[in-house]
């Protein structure tokens, strides 16, 4: 067998196409306001792709690159000036922030209609419930990726590897939502193939390169990799690709893959916060 690739370059255009059309529309555009704290290199790379596609879809956007030294108050004081402003109707925070600086705090003074990542204790509560207001932009581009695909998901044995509430926990909770029945696998798990080998879908958002190879991989199987990887300068996921494109029916490649959807799904979500602020 040879995997399908999945595209997530080519379904990242379509939805950015569908939602520039859409924003051309409105007499008032949607906002989105990015905050950096410090000179992580990965989150200023992803910053800035983010910005430049809320230009490419005509999406209002402000960037503030804040110091390293930067205190949590004076974090707080923006989220306030944020929260207040009408340019402004979705509000992401770079993770991961300084250590001197608590997510938590952060991320609960945003406004909860501003709360694009859906990374507030209330969104986090919602998606739990099975309630999908604002829903993390990785996790809701892994199952985009799987719904532009044709991939069923319910009654599906689905494999999640990686428990972060970024990425892990939230696409167990999206996968379980969809009916399917979920295992998720972290460091501490024994026999990690023998969970893998059972994986009608599987999911892997860990960083580590080849933690998953062909062998692993049940015959038929859809892998997504959302892992990400600097080797020699060259990006690379968590799935051996070569070993895995023997055994699995489709695929997603690390570039190329889950990453383009992220930034396609936060802009949606821009989007959709705006039209839940403006009552449309
Ligand atoms: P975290 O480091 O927060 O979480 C990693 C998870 O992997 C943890 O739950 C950890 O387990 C688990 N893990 C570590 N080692 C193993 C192992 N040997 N076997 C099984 N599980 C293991 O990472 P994130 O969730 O933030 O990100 C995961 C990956 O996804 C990274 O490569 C990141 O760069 C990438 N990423 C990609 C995005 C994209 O847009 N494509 C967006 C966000 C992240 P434990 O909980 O026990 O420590």
């Amino acid at each position: 067998m040879t995997a399908t690739i999945i595209d997530g370059k080519k379904a990242a255009e379509r939805i950015k196409a569908r939602i520039k059309a859409e924003v051309a529309m409105l007499k008032a555009k949607p906002g989105l306001a990015a905050v950096l704290v410090g000179e992580n290199p990965a989150s200023k790379v992803y910053v800035d792709i983010k910005r430049k596609t809320c230009d490419e879809v005509g999406v209002y956007s402000e960037l503030y690159k804040l110091p390293e030294e930067t205190t949590e108050k004076e974090l707080l004081h923006l989220i306030d000036k944020l929260n207040k402003s009408e340019r402004i109707h979705a509000i992401l925070v770079q993770l991961p922030l300084p250590k001197h600086i608590s997510e938590e705090n952060v991320l609960k003074e945003i406004a909860i209609d501003k709360d694009v990542d859906g990374f507030s204790m209330i969104n986090v509560g919602r998606l739990a419930s099975g309630e999908e207001t604002a829903v993390p932009c990785t996790p809701k581009g892994v199952i985009r990726l799987l719904e532009e695909n044709g991939i069923e998901v319910a009654g599906k044995n689905a494999v999640v590897i990686g428990r972060s509430n970024i990425v892990g926990k939230p696409v167990a909770m999206l996968l379980l939502n969809r009916n399917a029945t979920v295992t998720v696998c972290h460091s501490k798990t024994r026999q990690l193939g023998e969970y893998t080998k059972g994986a009608d879908i599987l999911v892997v958002a860990v960083g580590k390169p080849k933690l998953v190879n062909g062998d692993m991989i049940k015959e038929g199987a859809t892998v997504i990799d959302v892992g990400i990887n600097r080797i020699d300068g060259k990006l690379v996921g968590d799935v051996d690709f070569e070993s895995a494109m023997k055994k699995a029916a489709y695929l997603t490649p690390v570039p190329g893959g889950v990453g383009p959807m992220t930034v396609a799904m936060l802009i949606e979500n821009t989007l959709e916060r705006y039209k839940e602020i403006m009552g449309k």
